[in-house]
């Protein structure tokens, strides 16, 4: 079976200011050098992007945005395209976050059209799936995912789809402190690499799935230890260098 490198990258969401932003980035391109086991990346706000991305320069360290609009530019006010964000140095994007889809409308078909736009410039997309509390208690855990899964690749040719990172977040699970147990969660990632084999072949054994939804350093462990879990997106522990580096240190 291929052996997929583990993947942490911490999402700080609307959090950190210009100074912040660049002393937490320092910190953690510090101990990196004796972090091989891993690939760890970090998303800060748009505005940060550029000096984050000076300051990690020559580090393994992964620049990722938050988020992107489809089109490379444009009357589009306030937008921010992949192109502008490769530019920067971004080499990944998060597309489809519960949080644009909860509090920004985004749709399976929004996001389908950031993951091609993302791929497109070069990027690597981290696309966000996941279920609601209601939905998971309803039993629709798998048929909810699945829709955002196919919808989110809808036009995705196998060799693009081989170098995307597919994020499992349970909604009720993210930043609430509830994290699925790890049966709950190996259980929905082997669910979605049996879809994207469905989809593109063996293929899927070398596309990275990440869990979200409250990892902290005492879970990650034995998240990691499960079959189908290959990495993180963390939101409140990626705001403190300790935690995320521990998270880090814990994975492998
Ligand atoms: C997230 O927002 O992607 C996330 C997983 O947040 P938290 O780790 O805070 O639950």
């Amino acid at each position: 079976m291929t052996k997929r490198k583990p993947i942490i990258v911490g999402n700080w969401k609307l959090h950190k200011n210009l100074s912040e932003s660049l002393e937490l980035a320092t910190a953690i391109k510090n101990v990196l050098g004796g972090l091989s086991h891993v690939e760890a990346g970090v998303a800060p706000t748009f505005v940060a992007l550029s000096s984050v991305a000076k300051r990690i320069e020559g580090s393994h360290l992964i620049l990722a945005a938050q988020d992107c609009y489809h089109e490379d530019q444009g009357a589009f006010t306030g937008e921010i395209s992949p192109p502008l964000l490769a530019d920067v140095g971004c080499t990944h994007v998060i597309v489809g976050h519960s949080e644009r889809r909860q509090f920004f409308g985004e749709t399976d078909d929004s996001v389908n059209h950031k993951v091609r736009a993302v791929f497109r410039h070069g990027m690597t997309p981290i696309l966000c799936i996941g279920e609601q509390l209601s939905e998971r208690e309803a039993g629709q855990t798998f048929a909810v995912v699945e829709r955002q899964l196919r919808g989110g690749l809808r036009q995705v040719p196998a060799d693009q789809a081989g170098r995307m990172v597919l994020a499992y977040e349970p909604v009720w699970a993210i930043g609430t402190g509830k994290v699925a147990t790890t049966g709950q969660a190996q259980e929905v990632h082997a669910f979605l690499r049996a879809t994207l084999t469905d989809l593109y072949g063996e293929v899927a054994q070398s596309i990275r799935i990440q869990y979200g939804g409250s990892v902290k350093p005492d879970n990650i462990a034995g998240l990691m230890a499960q079959t189908d879990i290959d990495g993180a997106l963390v939101g409140g522990a990626s705001l403190k260098a300790d935690s995320f580096v521990a998270i880090l240190r814990n994975c492998g």
